[in-house]
């Protein structure tokens, strides 16, 4: 056994929750030495792919007040938008002479396509109404007029709104200031992977490298992405809920034909947290995202029935243009997703184990929130009188922010967009209820087969009914493990 270096803080993954929490941590106490693993190439990462636009009311749904899960995890967002600002001075002090421009993009357009209406309109009307109980600005756009669109006949948005306080940041700029940062406050990388957590008298005192070093530690904290299952899986039996990946394909395209986008243009969430969004990267550089499929183990790239999927629907509902743009690069990433889909921040049921994962779709965003809470834990600062963030705690139960019976119709309202999106038209003679009455039976023996009775989101029972004997077996048996605390 080789003994590399005795760190305070080893921060598992590099991506952005990982970096971002090594640089608010050292910021806070610059006598703590903080060692980041994880190899350059970022194997998998979602940050690398990600579109990272930085939106709090434009994620809002129907559902976002109901629970108080969703209560926080909006919270957390608008503790987000309100650091970002001063975290990039920040980053970009911190980086000292290291020089890193970060693109940024200010306004964020939500339209509602023609074809979504059965879940979207919810959420049009929940964005207004949060933004108009925060005092957040928006206008409300004419869907006929939107100059920067030109949908395909038939597509054309119904329903427009503009947020000018949201935006995007070029996700691979902040890698790079986050990079900066973290070797201008003399953070330690280690360019390796951690194979498996060391622990002496039930307590994690490390980490084990695939070089076979091992690097003990005060602290671990695993910010390793849609990977961190694997770490998960060596904890005793029900410590923390599994983790899926939520693969998610995106791409860069120059402008050919028409004007590139010039701020945020997306729809509102969707029911599966589906949606397609454009970013403009400058110089007639746009990004184009993105799919979402959630797996238990996802495959090495994506199917490309779901990239063809992404680009009709980005060429039929914004801008049939488009298909003109040439194609520079693609991105594939790996979201976090937990079983009941709300982020793992903060201490684990394990002696000196920390969790910052499991963000799904807007961990990029909540990054430097999710880093300060992170850092007060981590450098022992006063405990706040009340946690926000508490019901994240990574040894919960799964949270079930609805019944079994919703569970099952939200998994065929889900099913039923994604075929009216793809061109699904019924003869007059028939209605929808004969497939959503079949989704909901499919849903219904999702949950059968994991024993327990438990109420999941429409993409995680997607993901149960592709999973694999070995993994339902897995899933099942934590929930037996779970079922009876409180
Ligand atoms: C296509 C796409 C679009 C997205 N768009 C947005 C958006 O617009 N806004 C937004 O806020 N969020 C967005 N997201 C979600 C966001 O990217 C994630 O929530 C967030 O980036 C997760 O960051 P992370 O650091 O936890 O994970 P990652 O970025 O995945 O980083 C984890 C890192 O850990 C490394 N690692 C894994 N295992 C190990 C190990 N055992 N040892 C060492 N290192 C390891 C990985 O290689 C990786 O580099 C998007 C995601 C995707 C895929």
């Amino acid at each position: 056994m080789v003994m590399v270096v005795t760190a305070d803080v080893v921060i598992v993954g590099n991506g952005a929750l990982g970096l971002s929490v090594a640089v608010e941590t050292a910021l806070r106490d610059r006598s703590l030495r903080i060692v980041v693993v994880g190899s350059e190439a970022r194997p998998g990462s979602a940050s690398v792919a990600a579109g990272a636009m930085l939106n709090c009311f434009a994620e809002v749904t129907g559902r976002t007040g109901e629970h108080p899960a969703s209560r926080a995890k909006f919270a957390l967002a608008r503790e987000a938008a309100r650091l970002w600002p001063g975290w990039l001075e920040r980053l970009a002090e911190a980086a000292r002479h290291v020089a890193v421009p970060v693109r940024s993009t200010r306004g964020t357009l939500v339209v509602l396509g023609a074809r979504s209406t059965g879940d979207g309109v919810g959420s049009m009307r929940a964005i207004r109404a949060a933004a108009e109980e925060h005092g957040e600005p928006f206008q409300d756009v004419d869907p006929y007029g939107i100059g920067v669109l030109e949908a395909e006949a038939g597509d054309q948005p119904v329903d427009a709104l503009y947020l000018e306080n949201e935006g995007a940041v070029d996700a691979r700029h902040v890698l790079a200031s986050l990079d900066a940062a973290a070797s201008g406050l003399g953070v330690t990388r280690v360019a390796d992977e951690v194979v498996s957590l060391v622990t002496a008298k039930d307590a994690v005192t490390g980490v084990r490298l695939s070089s076979g070093a091992t690097l003990p530690a005060g602290a671990v904290v695993l910010a390793t992405g849609a990977a961190s299952g694997r770490l998960i899986e060596q904890l005793p039996p029900g410590t923390v809920q599994p983790l899926l990946s939520g693969t998610g394909v995106a791409l860069e395209t120059q402008r050919v034909r028409g004007e590139a986008v010039p701020y945020v243009v997306r729809t509102p969430t969707l029911v599966g947290g589906c949606g397609l969004h454009a970013v403009p990267l400058g110089n007639g550089v746009e990004y184009l995202g993105a799919t979402n499929h959630v797996y238990f183990d996802a495959p090495a790239g994506p199917r490309l029935g779901i990239v063809q999927a992404l680009l009709s629907g980005y060429i039929a509902q914004f801008d049939r243009n488009i298909a003109f743009s040439a194609v520079r690069r693609w991105h594939y990433g790996l979201r976090p997703v937990t079983l009941d889909t709300f982020p793992l921040l903060g201490r684990a049921p394990v002696p000196r184990l920390f969790f910052a994962t499991g963000t799904y779709r807007d961990g990029f965003h909540s990054a430097p929130a999710i880093a300060r809470h992170l850092a007060g834990l981590l450098t022992d600062g006063p405990a706040p009188e009340h946690d926000p963030y508490a019901v994240f705690a990574p040894g919960r139960k799964p949270i079930e922010t609805m019944t079994v019976d919703d569970a099952a119709e939200r998994f065929a309202q889900m099913a039923l967009l994604v075929a009216v999106e793809r061109g699904m038209r019924l003869p007059y003679i028939f209605g929808a209820e004969p497939i959503a009455a079949a989704c909901r039976q499919r849903a219904l023996e999702c949950v059968e087969q994991l024993g327990v009775p438990v109420a999941l989101a429409p993409e995680i029972l997607g993901a149960v009914s592709e999973a694999d004997a070995n993994r339902i077996r897995q899933v099942a048996d934590y929930l037996s493990t779970v079922a009876t605390r409180p």
